[in-house]
């Protein structure tokens, strides 16, 4: 009888529950704290199985192509679509937010505020580190650019010896077999960390904090919804999935998503259930790990949202060319934000100096960075998963799923 429960309604009722839980100890104002570790134990668990299950779909994937050219198209349409969506995301968050102006008549002190300026990184210096100098440490630190990067040339190496290579490929084959079947033994332990995370995470916040920035809070939920209506489900239309299938198919990402504020947390689950939405392995495989990196529409979008906030907190002017400014910045600073959690809000200081923000906006914004964290990371994974479909459709290769999957 409990087996018929499946895990994505198991995850979203850990996910209910921590939210009641957590919304207790705050109203009560009892300690929270102690739910942390049991997040803790579920990121770390999935965490683990990101570098390996990388490593091992990928050169898998690349030893089966034979044809190199087939790569480089997917690749290109690839980038392409995550550019594409990236601006479109920046472009409807600046859009909403100007309409709803969310920082307009807040009076809130920034003195004595801490903050951390990151430098954007030079374009040169960006490609030229995608290629490690020691694929070993790659792997240990776990860039993922760099191991894309390698992970590709050794599968692709493979194919070309032909014969002889066999053997190896047949390992590289088990091992992603392996570590796919390791994630579903994660996943028992999912419905748990989820319930942890949220009652943890509800349970730090207060009313007191959440409400002056409700507004913000509000335009940043208002915006990610919106790209998943005019972006991401007209894209699954022209594949033939459904808005019910599409959201159903990817419940399990998209609730460690929420919950972890991780999107590399969620890379494992978003493969799979990828996968099972028509996705194909070949390009799942090398879209899905690339696009956890360098494709955040949500941190795009969040970038906008805040900068359109802060500036009418400072009272700054946001003339055209100057969001135009934006929408370029938030695009190059998604790209270079990490698939953890509150990494955007270090990148957007890049956005926030080029356009004359003070940095200090920051520290309004961080009190609540982990409620729109959670939906920037959700919209993060969707922008993957939806490049996944969409290029295998493009690919001529999607398989959608049947109307009750
Ligand atoms: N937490 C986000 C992610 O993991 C990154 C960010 O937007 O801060 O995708």
């Amino acid at each position: 009888m409990a087996n018929k429960v499946s895990l994505p309604t198991k995850m979203a009722i850990g996910l209910v529950l921590g939210l009641c839980v957590g919304a207790a100890f705050s109203t009560a104002g009892w300690d929270g704290s102690w739910f942390k570790p049991i997040g803790q134990v579920f990121i770390n668990l999935v965490r683990m199985l990101v570098v390996p299950l990388v490593f091992f779909t990928l050169v898998a994937g690349a030893a089966s192509i034979a044809d190199i050219s087939k790569l480089g198209r997917v690749a290109l349409k690839t980038m392409v679509f995550y550019l594409l969506t990236t601006a479109l995301a920046i472009s409807i968050a600046l859009i909403l937010a100007n309409f709803f102006e969310p920082g307009v008549g807040l009076n809130i002190v920034t003195e004595g505020i801490q903050y951390k300026q990151v430098a954007p990184p030079s374009i040169s210096s960006v490609l030229i580190n995608i290629i490690p100098i020691n694929p070993m440490q790659a792997l240990a630190t776990g860039n993922m650019l760099q191991i894309i990067f390698f992970a590709i040339l050794l599968g692709f190496t493979l194919s070309t010896l032909g014969d002889f290579a066999k053997p190896m490929t047949k390992i590289i084959d088990v091992m992603a077999e392996v570590m796919i079947k390791m994630t579903g033994y994660v996943m028992v332990y999912a419905p748990i960390g989820i319930f942890g995370l949220m009652a943890y995470t509800v349970s730090m916040y207060g009313l007191e904090v959440l409400l002056p920035l409700a507004k913000l809070i509000l335009v940043m939920y208002i915006a990610s919804l919106a790209q998943i209506l005019l972006v991401y489900l007209p894209c699954m239309r022209f594949c033939g999935i459904s808005p019910l299938q599409f959201i159903k198919g990817l419940a399990s990402p998209l609730i460690i998503a929420f919950s972890t504020c991780s999107s590399a947390a969620a890379l494992s689950s978003n493969l799979q259930s990828s996968q099972r939405l028509g996705a194909s392995k070949t390009v799942s495989s090398f879209s899905i790990p690339l696009g956890n990196t360098i494709n955040m529409d949500g941190a795009a979008i969040y970038m906008g949202v805040a900068a359109v906030f802060a500036a009418e907190i400072y009272g700054i002017p946001l003339p055209l060319d100057k969001q135009l400014t934006i929408v370029l910045l938030a695009v190059l600073a998604s790209i270079g934000s990490m698939g953890v959690p509150g990494a955007a809000l270090i990148m957007v200081t890049m956005v926030f100096a080029q356009v004359g923000i003070p940095l200090e906006a920051i520290a309004l914004i961080a009190g609540v960075d982990r409620i729109m964290d959670m939906a920037r990371t959700t919209i993060n994974v969707l922008g993957d998963a939806t490049a996944a479909i969409f290029v295998t459709k493009l690919e001529g290769e999607l398989v959608p799923p049947k109307e009750d999957a």
